[in-house]
C-alpha cells in the first residue's frame, strides 16, 4: 500500500466483497470510492474480470459527476490482482490527452481536405492535357493551371513544415538581438514584386533603430505573412504601410492596409489554422489559411502577441507586439547577443 501511494493514478484496493481496504485521496475525489465500496458498477465490473483472471484488465471510464455534467473528462481505469485476496484499481485521467488528441484529429483532417483538393484538380488536368494533345492552345492553358495548382500545394507545403517547426520544443534555440529596421526591409524585399504587380505602394516609416531578442528568420516569416495577407486581401493602387515604434517596453510593429477588411465576427478566428473568411478568395490569391496561425506562433514564442483591427471595406492594421531589446548602454554592440542570450 506505501507502493501505491506514489503511484501518480487514483487507486483503491478493495477485498472480495469489493469492500475497500484502501483508497488513495485521488480516488475519493473523483468518485470511486463511495461509503467503503466502489461507487460505480464499471468499476465493480472491472474488479470482478481482474479477479476471475490474473491479467490486469483496462477499461474507459467517465466518473458519474462528469457524465451529468457533461465535462470533458477521460480517466481509464486499470484493475490488477495484488495480493491474494485484494485487488487494485487505479484511474488514471487522461483528459487533457484526450484533448490534444481532438485538436490533432481536427487538424489531420484539414490537412487532408486541403492536400486532396490540389491534387485531384491535378488529376483532372494531367487527364485533360492528353485528351487535348492536338490542340497546343487547349494544352498551354492546363498546363498554366496545373502550375497554379503545383504553387498552391507547395506553399502548403512549406507552411506545415514552417508552422511544425514553431511548435517544436526548443522555440528560440537560435536567438539573438534582431534590429527591427533589418528584418522589416528583408520582409519587404520578399514581397516588393508581388506588390508591384498589383501597383501597391509599399512603404516603411516609424522609429529607426529599434531592436527585438528573438529569432531572426521566425520574425521575419511573422512580419512578411502580415505583408502577403495586406497585398492579398487589398485592390490595386492602394497603399500598405510597415510602422515600427516603441511603446513602454514593447516594440509595436505594425502592418496596415486599405484592403477589404475582416468582418466583426470573424476577427477572433482568424488567428486559427485554416480559418479564412472566404475560402474562395483565401485560394484564388495562393492563401492557405495558415498565415496568420504562424504569426500567432511566432508571437507567443517571442513573449509577445498580435492583434488586428479592422473597418470592413476600409482597411486592417496587424500589430505585432514584441518585448523590446533595451539598449545596453555605450560600448556595447547591438549587433552581438545581448546577457540574455542563453534564455
Ligand atoms: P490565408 O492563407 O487564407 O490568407 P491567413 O491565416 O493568413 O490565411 O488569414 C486567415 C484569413 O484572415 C484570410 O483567409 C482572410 O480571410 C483574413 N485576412 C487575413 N489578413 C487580412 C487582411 N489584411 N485583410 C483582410 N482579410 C484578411
Amino acid at each position: 500500500v506505501a507502493a501505491l501511494s506514489a503511484v501518480g493514478a487514483a487507486c483503491a484496493v478493495v477485498d472480495e466483497d469489493d469492500v475497500v481496504v484502501w483508497a488513495s485521496p485521488g480516488a475519493t475525489a473523483w468518485g470511486m470510492v463511495r461509503a467503503g465500496r466502489l461507487a460505480d458498477p464499471a468499476l465493480r465490473r472491472a474488479a470482478a474480470e481482474a479477479r476471475a483472471g490474473a491479467e490486469a484488465v483496462e477499461a474507459e471510464w467517465l466518473p458519474k459527476e462528469a457524465r451529468q455534467r457533461n465535462l470533458p473528462v477521460l480517466l481509464v481505469i486499470r484493475a490488477a490482482p495484488l495480493v491474494p485476496g485484494q485487488t487494485v484499481v487505479m484511474a488514471e485521467d487522461r483528459s487533457a490527452a484526450r484533448r490534444i488528441d481532438d485538436v490533432r484529429r481536427d487538424f489531420v483532417a484539414n490537412v487532408s481536405h486541403e492536400l486532396k483538393t490540389p491534387v485531384a484538380a491535378l488529376t483532372l488536368l494531367a487527364e485533360a492535357v492528353e485528351d487535348a494533345s492536338d490542340e497546343p492552345e487547349a494544352v498551354r492553358r492546363f498546363a498554366a493551371r496545373m502550375g497554379r495548382e503545383v504553387s498552391r500545394l507547395s506553399a502548403l507545403v512549406i507552411e506545415l513544415i514552417d508552422l511544425s517547426r514553431l511548435q517544436g520544443d526548443a522555440p528560440l534555440s537560435h536567438a539573438t538581438v534582431v534590429p527591427v529596421d533589418d528584418l522589416v526591409s528583408e520582409a519587404l524585399d520578399a514581397v516588393r514584386t508581388r506588390a508591384g504587380a498589383q501597383l501597391i505602394d509599399l512603404r516603411a516609416t516609424g522609429e529607426p533603430g529599434l531592436s527585438v531578442f528573438g529569432d531572426r528568420d521566425q520574425l521575419v516569416m511573422a512580419v512578411r505573412n502580415l505583408l502577403d495577407n495586406a497585398i492579398n486581401y487589398s485592390p490595386e493602387r492602394t497603399r500598405v504601410v510597415v510602422a515600427a515604434s516603441l511603446v513602454g517596453d514593447m516594440v509595436e510593429i505594425s502592418v496596415s492596409d486599405q484592403g477589404i477588411g475582416i468582418p466583426e465576427r470573424d476577427r477572433q478566428r482568424i488567428f486559427e489554422r485554416f480559418y479564412r473568411v472566404d475560402p474562395a478568395r483565401s485560394r484564388a490569391t495562393g492563401g492557405t489559411g495558415l498565415g496568420l496561425s504562424i504569426v500567432k506562433h511566432v508571437c507567443e514564442n517571442h513573449g509577445g502577441e498580435v492583434t488586428v483591427w479592422s473597418a470592413e471595406g476600409a482597411g486592417s492594421t496587424f500589430t505585432l507586439r514584441l518585448p523590446a531589446q533595451v539598449a545596453q548602454g555605450p560600448g556595447v554592440d547591438a549587433a552581438e547577443p545581448a546577457e540574455r542570450g542563453s534564455r
